[in-house]
């Protein structure tokens, strides 16, 4: 098959390898679609020469390994080739308390798919287990599958920080998590949401998708207005700005990966007795849960597409997310 491989120099390479095969419990995917994320860009210098990368994606099953029994799929009549699927980039061994919770990320065995855990979807197939694939039904796209991941961060984030009816969610950082939480607090009924970003063109992606006002900076945000507070950007520094913006009781949720410390007055949380936690990957039931609200159109994963490219153009397309500030996906259709 063709893949796009990790080379030293950070580029990819369109080349030959190996077709993959399908062991027990696995399924042979050919791919329908892989999105590009932020987490690729920063991941790719890391990853070992010969990595596949890619974890955003949907497939049709062309290939079932023996003992396939578990997985979404299973339940509705066993799983066919044709089936399209959406994948859950962590593979996870099903037996642990972690597995048994639903917390798969958290799995001591779990393998990320195309995080140098396993082979990605940079390539015209893919292998994975059946536990990590959920079926399409017929009225969704086969590439909106792709989209499933994405949109599955940001209910993760609205879940992690409990939102109710009727609250006020402020969202910091309006690139696609931001805009999938922003997506997901106006499906749960949240009241007002502000979006921040400095970029005027993620500003007009949170509004179309349910923002009801926007701000450039998080410190222009109202102080003590916001029962959750989800931080999306990924940049150290901001959470004293979250803490203001908070009301006493609020929620904090850190959803944006940095590698920096950041140094937070806890005096200010203390004395509003704010509650900060921490959002990363979903769950096998929030993927159900995307995969049924993408059905019943719920929610509409179209605005977060932004243009399909072939495999041959995977540096090219990894150029120009480096280069943009546009939030919505590119998607590699191999
Ligand atoms: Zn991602
Ligand atoms: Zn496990």
């Amino acid at each position: 098959m063709r893949a796009a491989v990790v080379v030293p120099g950070g580029q990819y390479e369109i080349t030959e390898v190996a077709d993959p095969s399908p062991g027990p419990g696995e399924l042979l995917l050919r791919v329908t679609a892989c999105g590009f994320c932020g987490s690729d860009l920063k991941a790719r210098d890391a990853m070992p020469a010969g990595t596949i990368m890619g974890h955003e994606f949907a497939g049709e099953i062309v290939g079932i390994g023996t003992d396939v029994s578990a997985g979404a799929g299973a339940d509705m009549a066993g799983w066919r080739v044709g089936t399209h699927v959406a994948v859950l980039p962590a593979l996870s061994c099903g037996r642990c308390e972690w597995c048994a919770t639903g917390h798969v990320i958290h799995c001591p065995r779990v393998r990320l798919v195309g995080l140098g855990g396993t082979a990605g979807a940079f390539a015209e197939l893919a292998v994975v287990t059946a536990a990590a694939a959920f079926p399409l039904p017929p009225e969704i796209d086969p590439r909106h599958g792709a989209l499933v991941e994405p949109f599955a961060v940001g209910l993760h984030c609205v879940r992690t920080g409990r939102l109710e009816p009727g609250e006020d969610v402020l969202v910091v950082g309006s690139g696609a998590v931001g805009l999938t939480t922003i997506a997901w607090a106006r499906a749960r009924g949240a009241g007002r949401i502000t979006a921040v970003d400095p970029a005027a063109i993620r500003r007009a992606a949170a509004e179309s998708f349910g923002a009801t006002d926007v701000l450039t900076s998080v410190d222009q945000a109202e102080a003590g207005a916001y029962h959750l507070v989800v931080e999306c950007a990924g940049r150290a520094g901001l959470l004293d700005a979250c803490v203001t913006a908070a009301r006493p009781r609020g929620r904090i949720v850190l959803a944006g990966v940095t590698i920096e410390a950041t140094p937070f007055q806890s005096w200010a949380a203390l004395m509003k007795e704010v509650s900060v936690g921490f959002a990363v990957y979903y769950t096998p039931e929030e993927f159900r849960t995307v995969v049924a609200a993408f059905g019943s159109g719920l929610i509409d994963p179209a605005p977060l597409l932004a243009r399909r490219v072939e495999l041959a153009q995977v540096n090219e397309a990894f150029d120009a997310l480096a280069r943009t500030a546009a939030s919505a996906k590119i998607l590699v259709e191999p």
